[in-house]
């Protein structure tokens, strides 16, 4: 991790209503102070469904918790009628440190293509809110052995027209399709090999700096019991979780994984 800080990140999907959505977090920041976690270390954030947001919100303020939180999704415009959007400004408002932008169940079933999540890190960085950029590879690339090709050719999408101090900002999070919510983990050497191309990728698009800066997450799959591997890898930054972060001790071993 060279000195970058570690990210653990939890995207509950559609899943909680706004009271499970507190109780989780109540839970995952007992079990975390509990534990004496080093949130300067490794910073821990949970991307609720946009109903629960608020009410994490309140949460996280009115008991000054340091559980940072996000969302799942931005508009790429910034208010209008644009009905069931979610603007940018209105997740400011909210306290949201980050956005998810491109997660593969965005591209899939709402057909987001890399014009799109470029439109919505750039949206992102309009509210001051972190995008967590997703790319990945399907099962069908990497038979093929075409996953670097496909994913750093995402990367250099999304963050077109971006100023450096904004991709040096910028999360990427390394999500292959065919591990993701399949109990399917990538091998670490397979994650690091990935993460390790889009930051060499980023460093010649801009330069070595910003490479250094950047923080690359892993995700597909992640668990207690195989996330120390998986952060091991040099080029691994932290680790953006699905399923397991829907426990709260689970996710709490996944951000304690040292
Ligand atoms: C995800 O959807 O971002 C994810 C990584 O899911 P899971 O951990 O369930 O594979």
């Amino acid at each position: 991790q060279a000195g970058r800080r570690v990210l653990m990140a939890g995207n509950w999907k559609m899943n909680l209503d706004h009271r499970e959505a507190v109780h989780l977090v109540q839970k995952l920041t007992w079990i975390l102070q509990d534990k004496k976690h080093d949130y300067e270390r490794v910073e821990v954030a949970v991307l609720p469904a946009f109903t629960s947001i608020r009410s994490v919100q309140t949460l996280i303020d009115g008991d000054k918790l340091r559980l940072r939180h996000g969302a799942q999704d931005i508009s790429q415009r910034d208010s209008g009628t644009y009905t069931g959007e979610v603007s940018g400004g209105m997740l400011a408002k909210l306290g949201c440190a980050y956005v998810l932008a491109g997660h593969s169940e965005r591209r899939q079933y709402h057909d987001e293509d890399d014009q799109v999540v470029n439109a919505k890190v750039q949206a992102a960085f309009r509210h001051g809110l972190t995008p967590i950029l997703c790319v990945g590879e399907g099962l069908d690339v990497r038979r093929e052995g075409r996953q670097v090709e496909h994913t750093v050719g995402q990367v250099r999408a999304a963050l077109e027209g971006l100023k450096a101090e904004q991709v040096a900002e910028t999360v990427i999070a390394y999500e292959p399709i065919w591990a993701i919510g399949t109990g399917e983990v990538a091998t670490p050497a397979d994650a690091q090999e990935v993460c390790a191309a889009i930051r060499a990728a980023v460093a010649e698009a801009y330069d070595a700096d910003i490479a250094a800066a950047v923080r690359v997450l892993y995700g597909g799959s992640v668990k207690s019991s195989n996330v120390t591997g998986i952060m091991a890898q040099d080029d691994v930054d932290g680790c953006l979780v699905g399923g397991a972060s829907l426990d709260p001790e689970e996710f709490a071993g996944i951000c304690r994984y040292h």
